[in-house]
């Protein structure tokens, strides 16, 4: 069985390292077993963890620091959590260069776009013209707009389809891309809502959150079974 390891979220008010479900679930019925990483930013840790697993997975969560992409953050900016940036930063810096497969779910994809020197939205509905309403938390589960899908991309080949509905529970997204990503969804809006990164094995990351309609929706646990079976499974 193969080894994801999760960054959970981490709610420094009540201590606790965070993870909904959703996730775990979706990684076990895709035939892998997840295991809950640290909040740690040592590197010597952080490779020692990515020795022992074989992929990892990125979870939603509140905003990234717009100081990453080297912007003041504004009011419409969300929550950010500074120890969570600097775990998942370093992390995802360390599976990049060790080419582990990688799935990155909605502040995953910002994590990653800002890591490659992309930057963000600090608030879709306040900074992108046109956009359609993205943060669609009355519906959490179902798809609430659809997306195009690159055809030939891992994406694409996982869901085997043209066009897909997914939910939407985000309020940022990509402004400008950064280094070394290939676009291969868009909404309606125009907006990015997943990237991949042809130059490692596998490298996806989506703005929606299919763990949730993962469990009713087979094109969404695709994604994890894709994921899985990149990671060896
Ligand atoms: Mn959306």
């Amino acid at each position: 069985m193969v080894l994801i390891g999760v960054a959970p979220g981490w709610d420094e008010q009540a201590g606790k390292l965070t993870v909904h479900r959703d996730y775990t679930d979706a990684v076990l019925r895709a035939g892998a077993l997840p295991v809950l990483l640290p909040l740690t930013d040592g590197e010597s840790v952080l490779r020692s963890m990515l020795d022992r697993v074989d992929g990892v997975l990125f979870t939603g969560g509140g905003d990234v620091s717009p100081a990453r992409y080297g912007e003041a953050a504004l009011p419409c900016c969300g929550e950010i959590c500074p120890a969570r940036d600097d775990f998942e930063f370093a992390l995802l810096a360390q599976a990049l260069a060790m080419d582990r497969p990688i799935l990155a779910v909605c502040r995953g994809l910002q994590v990653l776009n800002t890591a490659l020197g992309g930057t963000l939205y600090q608030d879709i509905g306040k900074q992108m013209p046109g956009a359609l309403i993205h943060p669609r938390n009355d519906q959490p589960r179902d798809g609430v707009h659809a997306v195009t899908v690159e055809k030939d991309s891992l994406l694409g080949k996982a869901v085997a389809a043209a066009r897909l509905e997914v939910n939407s529970r985000h309020h940022q997204g990509i402004r400008t891309l950064g280094a070394g990503l290939r676009p291969t969804t868009r909404a309606a809006d125009g907006l990015i809502e997943a990237v991949e990164m042809p130059a490692k094995r596998f490298v996806l990351a989506v703005q929606w959150h299919p763990e949730s309609m993962s469990g009713r929706y087979p094109e969404q646990q695709a994604i994890f079974n894709a994921f899985t079976e990149a990671c060896g499974g």
